[in-house]
């Protein structure tokens, strides 16, 4: 079944608006994604009826705060299909979920010399924290090249495993260039030589159906604010027997099973990770949020965007000069560009002033704008709630960009 936009958008009071007195145009979807009244609602509805601390009550509003909380995780288990709920933790983002794993698996399993394998192009969230737990350890960090498509180059990833290879950490999606990555294959090549595979997920779970237990994968991170959930809240999933072997990232209320003055023990999966009291209107508003998704489809998500980059694409093309960074095959529904020689903040701010919001610089991902040789690019991304007319409106503003600046 096709989607249907104009239903679509009015569940996003958001979109509605204008701005510089034209219709608002959002196309920063990479940045966070708007949030339909169903994810609204959800939160204040928890505010209105149900808020309480968790866990830790014999009172009814803390049994059904608590009992929303543990369904809620059940869902998003079923939607990314983990094989249990011990396996789903809540941080606060995916960069949260990242910074756990490397922090806890790298103290746990990295030794001088072992090494840690990532990819040029990767966002800072999944790039910075392993870079630290490598100095840290005296490990060392290998960075796998990209092919001038903005493929990542499979032959050079695989000629950096080592016998010293300790975990590969890579993106599903990168934010840049929009390539989906085989992760799939690239995890069975990983696993048939013992090496366990972490996937930021932060833009794949929104243009993607994702299936962790298909995938094979060892952990995968996602943001609630970039699949129409709110901010602050998060998901790691990790395969049980990592997650059992690792310790602790945060200690508090919570995580423990016991504590005495010479000794603590820990809780149980996933509770050993979730120290403190939870972001459970987060919780609330991401469970929203996946059944907004769930109930649309993720393939027919899949298919319309798709259809709004084809049409990016051409008509941007159709412009002459346009230099766009990212044309693998398959990629996501997001375009990285910048026009002639102008500079990527300049275009953006004009961009704006026509009423479009599109994202400008360096995305989070220096290493691989170096890679370019560019100051940075200009990035339109796409969600299920744009309309093939707002694409003709950001091909207008770039044509007229590109006049301004003769
Ligand atoms: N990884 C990727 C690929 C991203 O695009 C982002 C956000 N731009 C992150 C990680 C970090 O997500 P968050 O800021 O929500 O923690």
């Amino acid at each position: 079944m096709s989607l249907n936009i104009s239903d679509i958008r009015s569940d996003f009071p958001i979109l509605s608006q204008t701005i510089y007195k034209r219709p608002l145009i959002y196309f920063d979807n990479a940045a966070t994604t708007q949030k339909p009244i169903q994810v609204i609602r959800a939160i204040s509805d928890y505010y209105e009826h149900d808020n309480c601390n968790i866990h830790r009550g014999v009172h009814y509003l803390s049994v059904k705060a608590t009992e929303a909380f543990e369904e809620a995780r059940r869902e998003i288990r079923e939607f990314i299909n983990a094989p249990s709920t011990h396996e789903v933790v809540f941080t606060k983002g995916a960069s949260e979920s990242l910074n756990l794993v490397a922090a806890s698996f790298g103290k746990k399993f990295l030794l001088p010399g072992d090494e840690v394998i990532t990819t040029i192009m990767e966002h800072h969230s999944n790039f910075v924290p392993w870079q630290l737990i490598c100095e840290e350890k005296g490990a060392v960090l290998r960075v796998a090249t990209i092919l001038p498509d903005g493929e990542l180059d499979l032959e050079n990833l695989y000629s950096l495993i080592s016998e010293r290879t300790k975990i590969i950490a890579l993106t599903h999606v990168s934010n840049v260039l929009g390539t989906v990555n085989p992760i799939k294959e690239i995890i069975a090549y990983a696993h048939k030589q013992g090496i366990p595979v972490l996937v930021d997920g932060a833009q794949g779970v929104s243009h993607l159906k994702v299936d962790v237990t298909d995938l094979g994968c060892d952990f995968y991170c996602f943001s609630g604010h970039k699949m129409y959930g709110p901010m602050g809240i998060g998901v790691l999933y990790g395969k049980e027997k990592w997650l059992e072997e690792m310790p602790p990232y945060q200690s508090g209320g919570e995580m423990v099973k016991d504590v005495t003055i010479e000794k603590t023990t820990f809780n149980e999966l996933p509770f050993k990770f979730e120290a403190g009291t939870p972001n459970v209107e987060g919780v609330m508003g991401l469970r929203a949020a996946v059944k907004y998704l769930k109930d649309l489809g993720m393939d027919e998500i899949r298919a319309y965007e798709d259809k709004l980059l084809q049409r990016a694409v051409s008509s941007l093309s159709a412009i002459g000069g346009v230099r766009f960074f990212g044309e693998a095959p398959g990629k996501a529904s997001l375009v990285s560009f910048l026009i002639g020689d102008i500079h990527p903040f300049d275009a953006g701010t004009i961009i704006d002033k026509m009423g479009i919001a599109v994202r400008t610089g360096h995305h989070c991902a220096q290493p691989l704008i170096d890679h370019f040789g560019i100051p940075g690019t200009v990035r339109a991304s796409f969600a299920f709630y744009n309309t093939a007319d707002e694409i003709d409106r950001l091909a207008e503003a770039v044509a007229r960009v590109k006049t301004m600046f003769k």
